[in-house]
């Protein structure tokens, strides 16, 4: 299954096309037929996919540390086989942060094992300015694992009926969604949030900049105008999934 050549690197689009055949195989595990029975839960897809197959072990009950002067949310150990997540962001805080760190050690533990002893990684590597490969290639992972291009695409498309690109253009009043409700609406992440709301369901917990981001990037919303996609105004998180998330007890710390 890894594909590598002679530097035992790993190809962006390679990235892509493993965690989308974790994607295939944890919807084959849960037995989904439909696209709306799917939810995307990384925990669900790490315990199905991830540990029967690559033998990862899990722990989310240390305090990592800093590295410098950034908290280190988490680390994959590559002769170990083990992710850590930083128990200040575990399953049990309901910080969004968790979903997307786990996708990323993932990624790591996928696509970069033997290419270094072990990685550490920050809010800086994981949220903002990578300019690391291995870095970039592990937040990738994270996104297609956790929100498939096709699977948001699918679900927003279902959702409003349509089946080109909804237009922002510039603040104004809008008729959004099921019955043509009129909303006013002040700013192109407003517009987003409120058409990324119904989908969140989808997914188990994730920060709605992730989902309005995808959402922008996959081209089902058109942003016609020069404003730039700011979340300030709207809060830091939501919990996406009534569900509860953390639901298997320490039946996922394998070590
Ligand atoms: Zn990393």
């Amino acid at each position: 299954m890894k594909i590598r050549n002679q530097k035992n690197e790993i190809s962006n689009a390679e990235v892509i096309k493993l965690a989308s055949v974790c994607v295939q195989k944890y919807i084959q595990e849960m037995g989904w037929k439909v696209p709306n029975d799917i939810t995307m839960n990384i925990l669900e897809i790490y315990e199905s996919v991830i540990y029967p197959e690559y033998e990862i072990s899990l722990n989310t009950e240390h305090n990592l540390g800093t590295n410098g002067e950034q908290k280190i949310l988490g680390k994959m150990l590559s002769k170990e086989k083990i992710i850590l997540i930083d128990r200040s962001i575990n399953e049990e805080s309901h910080d969004p942060r968790f979903t997307f760190t786990l996708g990323h050690e993932i990624g790591h533990a996928v696509a970069h094992v033997g290419q270094s002893a072990y990685f550490r990684c920050t809010e800086y590597t994981i949220y903002d300015k990578v300019q690391n490969l291995q870095e970039y290639q592990a937040n990738l992972f994270a996104e297609n694992i956790i929100m498939p291009d096709g699977f948001v695409k699918n679900r927003f498309e279902y959702y409003y009926d349509v089946n080109r690109p909804i237009l922002y253009k510039g603040a104004g009043c809008y008729n959004i969604g099921m019955g043509n409700k009129k909303i006013d609406i002040n700013s192109l992440a407003h517009f987003i949030w409120i058409l990324a709301a119904p989908l969140t369901g989808y997914f188990s917990n994730i920060s709605k900049e992730s989902l309005a981001y995808k959402i922008l990037k996959i081209g089902v919303v058109k942003n016609e105008t020069e404003e730039n996609l700011i979340f300030d105004s709207l809060g830091q998180s939501f919990s996406g999934s009534k569900r509860k998330i953390f639901r298997h007890g320490s039946k996922i710390l394998h070590n």
